[in-house]
């Protein structure tokens, strides 16, 4: 077995401990990018009456749920 003084094992906790929360920060980031990419796709803003809605078919051109009015998906 190796063995590691207590400075060194201190030491060994430390820089895993920074690697841990870096990789978990780096990931959540990550993760948060590509939900808010993907909720950006699918949401519509109606320009006449404001109303929000979500809509998940791959349409370019949707009608607006509230007025009628055909709404351009955001790029
Ligand atoms: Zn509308």
């Amino acid at each position: 077995m190796i063995e590691l003084s207590l400075a060194e094992y201190c030491l060994l906790m430390v820089i895993s401990a920074f690697l841990l929360v870096t990789l978990f920060g780096w990931i959540s980031r990550f993760a948060h990018y590509n939900a808010e990419n993907r909720g950006k796709k699918r949401r519509f803003v109606c320009p006449l009456c404001l109303t929000t809605w979500e809509n998940r078919s791959k349409a370019k051109i949707v009608d607006c749920p509230h007025c009628g009015r055909q709404c351009e998906r955001a790029r």
